[in-house]
């Protein structure tokens, strides 16, 4: 809490391949708002409350990796928004950035409830965020999230914006669904001063439709925009996976995120807990670490430390994502609600 002392930090998490962990993305319920048909099937089961890490939990959790030199935290889901008191968890979380120990915090939202959060998370000194957006369409907002609100989420906007939050737009290239509109996505992103990115389906759980008809590789749609966008190739970096160009007709920059036709794992430094504290050291693979039962088993962090320590020992150099076109399961069973995008 503000004027606490500054943590005492542990040795920094290093992984076999020499890669330093440096970014954690906490998934902080499985449930959702909406039912966008590329994540989720529309008769979702969700966990039971007792499963679920309690927001003290997952803020002692967070803090062993800080502990352990993680700088950057991503508060995800899920909707993370729809959690009960989730503002809790970021105003505690906010004293690791005070302190200096932690230097970003942030959230990925479909920003249905920014309306209502904005002014709450840029007090507990969240500067960026990243909101899901798909199409400007209010009909086709609907069909692809089923249960959304198109004007809602731009009121979040809005509303995020005039707070004093970074805003990213992030849209799932859609074939057949957005792919006419991204142009139109890209320039109202930029429009709006902020940056945008575009991102390919990933074969992640099961969902009611086939996958690899909604799959569209942006190497396509790169070369599409660049018929009328000029893109520029630049350094740009935030510590994740997209690659960005600055659009010279906008002045924004647009970053592509391409896990099926590119591979980004050489420079991942992130792994990702869920809801119930499991711990993903690759999104793209199953091996995984349960951080609850140490996490429960006592008061003190000595348990949680070293399952922490022992699974980032496990973390692998990659994944090579698939869609088996003869069975169309996808190649890692769980949803991204699940570990979180
Ligand atoms: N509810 C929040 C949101 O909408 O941003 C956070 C969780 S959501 C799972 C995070 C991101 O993952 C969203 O941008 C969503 O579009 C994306 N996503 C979900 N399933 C995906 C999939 N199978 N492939 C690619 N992106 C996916």
């Amino acid at each position: 809490m503000p004027g606490e002392t500054a943590l005492p930090i542990a040795s920094q998490l290093v992984d076999p391949y020499g890669r330093g962990i440096e970014y954690l993305r906490v998934s902080v319920t499985d449930r959702c708002d909406f039912r966008c048909v590329y994540c989720m099937s529309e008769h979702m089961t969700f966990l039971p409350k007792r499963e679920l890490l309690t927001l003290e939990e997952l803020d002692r959790l967070c803090t062993a990796f800080i502990q352990r030199g993680v700088k950057k935290l991503r508060v995800t889901g899920g909707e993370p928004l729809v959690r009960k008191n989730i503002m809790w968890l970021f105003r505690s979380l906010g004293r690791h950035l005070e302190s200096g120990a932690l230097e970003e915090l942030t959230l990925t939202t479909n920003g249905s409830q920014l309306d209502k959060f904005a002014g709450d998370l840029k007090a507990a000194g969240v500067e960026r965020i990243n909101i899901s957006l798909d199409t400007l369409d209010a009909a086709k907002f609907k069909a692809i999230t089923r249960w959304g609100d198109l004007e809602t989420v731009l009121r979040g906007i809005d509303a995020a914006q005039n707070a004093g939050l970074n805003v990213k737009i992030n849209t799932v290239a859609l074939k057949g669904v957005n792919e006419d509109e991204i142009e139109e996505l890209i320039r109202f992103a930029h429009g709006r001063g902020g940056d945008m990115t575009l991102i390919e389906t990933m074969p992640l759980g099961d969902i009611d439709g086939d996958r690899t008809a909604q799959y569209l590789p942006l190497s396509i749609v790169r070369t599409r925009l660049m018929d009328h966008l000029t893109l520029d190739e630049c350094g740009y970096r935030t510590g994740g996976p997209a690659r960005y160009v600055t659009v010279k007709e906008t002045g924004g920059r647009l970053g592509f995120i391409t896990p099926l036709t590119h591979n980004f794992c050489e420079s991942c430094n992130r792994v990702r807990v869920t809801c119930t504290g499991t711990l993903y050291m690759c999104l793209g693979q199953d091996d995984a670490a349960d951080l609850r039962a140490p996490l429960r088993a006592s008061a003190e962090d000595a348990l949680l430390d070293a399952a922490i320590v022992e699974a980032i020992a496990r973390k692998p150099k990659g994944h090579d994502f698939i869609i088996d076109r003869r069975t169309m399961k996808p190649s890692v069973a769980r949803h991204m609600s699940v570990t979180g995008g």
